[in-house]
């Protein structure tokens, strides 16, 4: 990776952690009150690896950043969020990095997301974030970086908004059924926090 790619890791974990008493008391509304102390386990032990992720091609770092989450990460989103680096990781390779290799990823990972989720979009979970998201970045592609840019986030704030309307059929809130209606969904909101955070460093850096 290049100071871009540490600066990313520090990004993620930066948001996670200033976000993550919001994302535990989403959890606590429809799940166990964990997202965001889980996730601030797993993308700090992330951060602590900066200098190590740095030395490797992005591919590597995502898969190493992956592995990382799945061992820290007690909760369902630990494996989830990475199975999304090591596909991601594994895809990219040491090949070339550009928005259709990034594309072309980050599509191969929500596809693991999905397969180990068990689940798909409309279930009231992250894949209500990462799925919308996944088509706007491959609906356009050949648009300038920067609009790309604007429009998954703006894309990734309207899936989640759209999450509170839904009914849980994945996970802990599905326990909830109908009363998880009303709520955000903490995964959808730790996605929308990371895809903006991811955003605002290649922004900075485009
Ligand atoms: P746990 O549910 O084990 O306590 P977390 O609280 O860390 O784990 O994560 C909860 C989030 O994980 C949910 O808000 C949802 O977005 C996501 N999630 C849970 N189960 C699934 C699934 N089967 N597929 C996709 N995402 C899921
Ligand atoms: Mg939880």
């Amino acid at each position: 990776m290049t100071a871009v790619g540490a600066r990313l890791v520090v990004a993620a974990a930066d948001t996670i952690r200033t976000h993550a008493d919001e994302l535990t008391t989403l959890d606590r509304a429809i799940g166990d009150g964990d997202h965001g102390i889980n996730l601030r386990r797993g993308f700090d032990a992330v951060a602590e690896q900066t200098d190590e992720l740095a030395a490797l091609p992005l591919g590597g770092a995502l898969e190493k950043a992956g592995v990382t989450l799945v061992m820290k990460v007690g909760g369902a989103s630990g494996p989830l969020y990475g199975s999304l680096l090591i596909a991601m990781g594994k895809s990219l390779g040491d090949g070339p990095v550009s928005v259709a290799t990034i594309a072309e990823a980050f599509s191969e990972g929500v596809e693991k997301v999905k397969a180990r989720g068990r689940s798909d979009a409309g279930a009231k979970t992250m894949l209500d974030v990462l799925v919308p998201v996944r088509e706007s970045l491959a609906a356009n592609i050949d648009r300038p970086v920067p609009d790309i840019l604007t429009t998954i986030q703006e894309v990734a704030d309207t899936s989640l908004e759209a999450t509170r309307d839904m009914v849980a059929t994945k996970g802990r809130a599905s326990f909830l059924g109908p009363r998880s209606r009303g709520h955000l969904d903490p995964g959808a909101r730790s996605s929308t926090l990371l895809i903006r955070a991811v955003c605002a460093v290649v922004g900075e850096s485009a």
